[in-house]
């Protein structure tokens, strides 16, 4: 580990300050993923900003039904939080199945949307890895990729985001307040982060000393029911092969409101534009969450070690929704 400079921030201001006036500057939140990569050399900041002194860890009610959560509101409670459970269960079952319940507790709402790939070959700085060093390779592409992207990927990156709580808010239509010394700024959690085209090492729309002050949330969509399940290949302390966030409303037999987010299948949380589009209108039923299933992958390319997540997709997808309609008949 290298050596830095850690200054904690009174206020917000000077930790925007801090954090503009030097290319090597950092903001810590719980350090859960931060930390771990400075210890393998992977991150190597010259200052840490510790936020732990700002007042951004309240969960307020606004006007018209939705919730603001404060950037620095550890998982656990938001998790627990009675407005969250009540209202967002979708996001309340994502954060649950996240990490361990002492990573839990530690982890910030703006540092979980931030967090690095879990590609393995990115925390390993012997490997060739175009993130970690542009134009080095991707030792991932014909290593062991089995937690690789599907869908959004590029040749020079198969990683994928390792947030559960990032799908399920992109599934509500969550949005980001973002703060620097230039002013404030709104981002939809859809467009935070980017594609890995030809700069991987570039994962979100943010320049690097904006802060993530706060998440919005809409009201939920009224008389929907919503589920998140992740699929894993163990029961706890796992990242997802696959997950889906979904909100259904079935009236008449016929799907009148849907909201479906993909997580472990793309370098994003992966809004399904496409399946809510077949959805969107159509009988509820097998055959129309299948047909809605096989829209959204139809563009998804697989490679030897992880293509079993094409079809572990479509079927997850079709038994959320299946699950759900029995809810929100
Ligand atoms: Fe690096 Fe991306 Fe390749 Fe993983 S998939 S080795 S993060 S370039």
């Amino acid at each position: 580990m290298r050596p830095f400079t850690l200054v904690s921030a009174p206020d917000v201001a000077t930790a925007l300050r801090l954090a503009a006036d030097g290319p090597g500057a950092r903001f810590l939140g719980g350090g859960t993923n931060l930390v771990d990569l400075m210890r393998r050399d992977v991150e190597h900041p010259d200052t840490l900003v510790d936020l732990a002194a700002l007042p951004l860890d309240e969960v307020v009610d606004l006007p018209g039904g939705g919730l603001r959560i404060g950037a620095l509101v550890r998982n656990s409670h938001l998790a627990a939080h009675p407005r969250v459970r009540r209202g967002y269960p979708v996001l309340a079952q994502a954060l649950l199945s996240g990490a361990s319940g002492q990573l839990r507790t530690m982890a910030t709402v703006g540092g979980n949307l931030l967090q690095r790939t879990r590609c393995l070959y990115f925390a390993d700085t012997a490997a060739a890895c175009n993130k970690r060093e542009p134009g080095s390779g991707c030792d991932a592409r014909g290593g062991f990729h089995r937690a690789g992207a599907v869908l959004g990927a590029s040749e020079h990156c198969i990683a994928t985001h390792a947030s559960d709580m990032a799908v399920a808010l992109v599934a509500l239509d969550a949005v980001v307040e973002v703060q620097s010394v230039r002013g404030t700024r709104r981002v939809p959690v859809a467009q935070l982060h980017r594609d890995p085209g030809d700069t991987p090492q570039v994962e979100t729309v943010l320049d690097a000393d904006e802060l993530i002050t706060a998440v919005e949330l809409p009201a939920p969509p009224a008389g929907a029911a919503s589920r998140y399940r992740k699929v894993r290949d163990r029961a706890s302390f796992a990242f997802a092969l696959v997950s889906v966030a979904a909100a259904l409303r079935v009236e008449d037999g016929a799907v009148t409101a849907v909201r479906l987010a993909l997580g472990g299948v793309a370098p994003r949380p992966w809004r399904a534009h496409a399946a809510e589009r077949v959805l969107l209108g159509a009988p509820a039923g097998e055959g129309s969450y299948r047909a809605a299933a096989e829209a959204e992958l139809a563009p998804a390319v697989g490679l030897p070690g992880n293509a079993f997540k094409i079809e572990l997709a479509r079927r997850t997808i079709v038994a959320v929704l299946a699950e759900l309609e029995g809810e929100a008949a």
